[in-house]
């Protein structure tokens, strides 16, 4: 099952089963959140960007 991965450095948004070692947008060893929780936490970010 894909969940969707949000890059807590850039914000780059991905699906997949698992995050990613390299952030494929900002080329790091970023942090990825399960993007759902993150938007819980923090939705006033990207209020129109609901997955
Ligand atoms: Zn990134």
């Amino acid at each position: 099952m894909e969940k969707s991965w949000k890059c807590t450095a850039c914000g780059y948004n991905l699906k997949d089963k698992t995050p990613p070692e390299e952030c494929p947008a900002c080329k790091g060893k970023c942090t990825f959140v399960d993007n759902i929780d993150y938007t819980q936490n923090i939705g006033e970010k990207r209020p129109d960007e609901r997955i």
